[in-house]
This record gives C-alpha cells, sequence and structure tokens, in this order.
C-alpha cells in the first residue's frame, strides 16, 4: 500500500489545499493529511479545530485520514509507514524554502521522496495568510475557502450575523 503525507499549517484550510488533496489523493492510497504541531508558531485556529474543519471538509474522502505530527517530519512520515511526503509550490518564491527542506530531508532519510504539486492556476496566490486578512475585516472568503472554513473564519473574527 502506497501511503503518502501531506503535511503543513492549515491555519486554516483553503480551497488551494483542498485542491492538492483532492489530486494527491487519486496518486496513492492513503493520504495523511498531517497538521504540523509546532508551538513557537503562533495560530488562528486551535490545533483541534483545525482538525475538525478539515475533516468536516474531506469527509466524502475515504482514503484521507488527519492527524497531527510533532517533530520532524521524515521521521514521522517513517513512523507511519509513508514513503512520499507532498507538498506544492505556488509562485516561484516557494522554491527556494521547499528544495532546502527537501534536501534536508533527503539527507536526513533517503527513504522518504518528497513530491511537488504544480498549484492550480486559481489557487497560485491563494494562502491562509490572505485569507485571514480579508475575514478579519469582516468580508467573506468563501471564494477561496470550503463554506466551513469561510464561516469559522468570520466567527472568529467576531463577524457573525
Ligand atoms: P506550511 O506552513 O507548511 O507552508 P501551509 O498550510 O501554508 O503550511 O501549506 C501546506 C502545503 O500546502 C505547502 O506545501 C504549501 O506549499 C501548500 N499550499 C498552500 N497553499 C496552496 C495553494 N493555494 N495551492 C497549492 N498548494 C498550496
Amino acid at each position: 500500500m502506497k501511503i503518502a503525507v501531506y503535511p503543513g499549517s492549515f491555519d486554516p484550510f483553503t480551497n488551494g489545499h483542498l485542491d492538492m488533496v483532492k489530486r494527491a489523493r487519486s496518486l496513492f492510497d492513503h493520504l495523511i493529511v498531517a497538521i504540523a504541531v509546532n508551538s513557537s508558531k503562533s495560530t488562528l485556529f486551535s490545533m483541534e479545530e483545525r482538525k475538525d474543519l478539515i475533516q468536516e471538509v474531506l469527509a466524502d474522502m475515504p482514503n484521507v485520514e488527519v492527524s497531527f505530527f510533532e517533530g520532524l517530519l521524515v521521521d514521522y512520515a517513517e513512523k507511519i509507514n509513508a514513503t512520499v511526503i507532498v507538498r506544492g509550490l505556488r509562485a516561484v518564491t516557494d522554491f527556494d524554502y521547499e528544495y532546502a527542506i527537501y534536501q534536508i530531508n533527503q539527507e536526513m532519510n533517503p527513504g522518504v521522496e518528497t513530491m511537488f504539486l504544480l498549484a492550480g492556476k486559481e489557487f497560485s496566490y491563494l494562502s491562509s495568510t490572505i485569507l485571514k486578512e480579508v475575514a478579519r475585516y469582516g468580508r467573506s472568503v468563501e471564494a477561496h475557502a470550503p463554506p466551513a472554513v469561510s464561516r469559522a473564519l468570520l466567527k472568529k473574527f467576531g463577524h457573525t450575523k
């Protein structure tokens, strides 16, 4: 069974992330969406909130699972028997950072391959950060995030009807 892991902060999960999951899950038997637990990085949504939202959005995808990981991704991948890490590339600005991580991961565990999927063109400028900025001022982000996420974002900033 070919298992892949798709790691990220997902703070919160956007349509860009969703597109990645849909494409990646068709390439592997099992895809684990792994939320990075990073105590030094402050997030808008708690780990549990992010997990619940992602689970709700991906509920109809049987070969996709949502989990958390702490520490080094390659160690987590090995623990769950994932042989591939899936990452998304948007603009060229993503490349340097991702390439550096790829190299260090290869050095630490050559048995775990990294696969990059290029962002679909309608998602190439989409990020969780931008959606948080828009929702902060009460604007809906429903064109760019699943409905549950869009609602949760407005609620988080106190913009509920
Ligand atoms: P991280 O902090 O690990 O970058 P993110 O939640 O921002 O976490 O992103 C998780 C993964 O999803 C990364 O590989 C990132 O490149 C990818 N990604 C983020 N936004 C998009 C998008 N709009 N289209 C495609 N991939 C994306």
